[in-house]
């Protein structure tokens, strides 16, 4: 059999989508919604994402066309209403530029103090392109992997697609990285995120990574990659021009003797169903690279227990390890995809009473927040007040990792910053970033 010549990637946003024979698929109101939003908030999805993941027979409530089609719903009416009139009397192109950065600015793109606290020194120079906020993990954001195969909606990281230079976490050398990696043999991992580093040619990913294998940085064991490539461009693993060198370049490092996982970023089963990510997966897997499985929880797109359930359950059949149910952060859409913290819970528990054991390696639902990774438990009666259970999964301070504490019980918080202790032993675990950063100033560290 001939096999089909290897599709070339076509990325859609708002200059072309108008000429995709979707775009008559959609209303009046979704198609402003499009030319209005996507002013603000980065628009950019692909021909693939459009042809194989989005059902156009069931939108505007189809869950991919929610990941990755900007919504009404995800500016308030006077902010919608202020880009709308520019777009109306075709302003321009400075003028409403102007108005989108006011917008974003109220949007706040940076919540749990990513700008501010995790930033690392050395030498007592900022080194902008890394983060160090748990002990074991250093983050890296490479300069050249800053954006994605396609945007999803809700996504925290929009602030550096943008173009709002002073927002941007970037690293255009590898220097830092390994500068900070000799000064501290503490770490154990290296996560590679951005966007997503898998938008990088293989050549650029090796430049990056290679120099780790050096035997200096043998304290390095662990490098992961944080991606959602298999979901939104499988074909970078099966027949892009260097698809068969990033698997080789995977190959090379295990056979160094490194735990390689790509930190696979899976919103909805319906991703897993075409059959090119299937064969993806599987060259993944054939190199000794793992795949963990994460995603945030998002009202529209995967707020049912069940799909979670069908997602951890296709996951392992297929070889991969599910990792983390994140609780999506607050940030500027925010309200238009939150999922209230009790009922995160709820789904996840639900979710997870389904699989086996061997889906049960997933852990959540888990909020970035400023003190760690907080694991929402469960709900209990402490005395007669109601309250949430919590766990820290990760934390600036290790001590703090695996202690349950307690937050009165909200129905309708959504984030930690908007949970109260439930008592006086439980308020150190609630410290927040302004008294970090009242108490660095008298004198302790707060950044790694
Ligand atoms: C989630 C996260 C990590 C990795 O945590 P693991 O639990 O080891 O996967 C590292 N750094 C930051 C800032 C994170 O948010
Ligand atoms: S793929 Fe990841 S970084 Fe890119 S838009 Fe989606 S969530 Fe954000």
């Amino acid at each position: 059999m001939q096999e089909p010549r290897p599709a070339r990637f076509r990325a859609v946003g708002l200059n072309n989508v108008a000429k995709r024979p979707e775009w008559s698929r959609l209303d009046p109101a979704e198609r402003r919604a499009v030319e209005v939003v996507s002013r603000v908030l980065p628009f950019r999805t692909n021909a693939y994402v459009m042809e194989e993941l989005i059902d156009w027979s069931r939108i505007p409530d189809d869950p991919i066309f929610q990941l990755t089609f900007p919504q009404r719903g995800m500016l308030d009416r006077e902010q919608f209403d202020r880009i709308a009139a520019l777009v109306d009397r075709k302003a321009p192109r400075e003028e409403i530029e102007a108005e989108a950065n006011r917008v974003r600015l109220e949007l706040n793109p940076h919540p749990a103090g990513q700008l501010t606290h995790n930033v690392p020194e050395l030498d007592g120079r900022r080194l902008p392109g890394l983060q160090h906020k748990y002990r074991e993990t250093v983050l890296f954001f490479p300069g050249q992997g800053q954006t994605c195969h396609a945007y999803c909606t809700y996504c925290f990281r929009w602030a550096q697609f943008v173009g709002l230079p002073e927002m941007k976490f970037e690293a255009r050398e590898t220097d830092d990285l390994l500068a900070y990696l000799r000064a501290h043999p503490e770490v154990t991992d290296v996560l590679v995120t951005g966007g997503d580093p898998l938008i990088m040619k293989t050549k650029a990913l090796r430049r990056y990574l290679e120099p780790l294998l050096a035997p200096e940085f043998e304290h390095v064991r662990n490098l992961r990659i944080g991606t959602k490539s298999l979901a939104y461009w499988p074909q970078r693993f099966v027949s892009d021009d260097d698809a068969d060198d990033l698997l080789a370049f995977f190959e090379q490092l295990v056979a160094a003797g490194r735990h390689v996982a790509l930190m696979a970023h899976w919103s909805h089963p319906r991703e897993l169903a075409p059959e090119i990510v299937r064969r993806a997966v599987a060259r993944v897997r054939a190199t000794g690279a793992q795949i963990r499985m994460q995603a945030p929880l998002v009202r529209r797109v995967n707020d049912s227990a069940a799909l979670w359930a069908s997602m951890w359950r296709i996951g392992v059949r297929l070889g991969m390890i599910p990792y983390y149910m994140f609780v999506e952060r607050n940030t500027g859409p925010k309200n238009y995809f939150e999922v209230p913290l009790a009922r995160a819970q709820r789904i996840f528990a639900d979710a997870y009473r389904q699989v086996s054991g061997l889906a049960r390696t997933v852990r959540g639902p888990s909020m970035s927040a400023f003190p760690g990774k907080v694991r929402v438990v469960g709900t209990a009666e402490l005395g007669d007040q109601r309250v949430f259970v919590l766990e820290l999964l990760q934390a600036r301070d290790p001590e703090r990792v695996g202690r349950p504490f307690f937050a009165r019980f909200d129905p309708r918080a959504a984030w930690f910053t908007e949970l109260a202790p439930a008592t006086e032993r439980d308020a150190p675990f609630f410290a927040t970033a302004s008294a970090a950063l009242a108490s660095a100033a008298s004198g302790d560290r707060v950044v790694a």
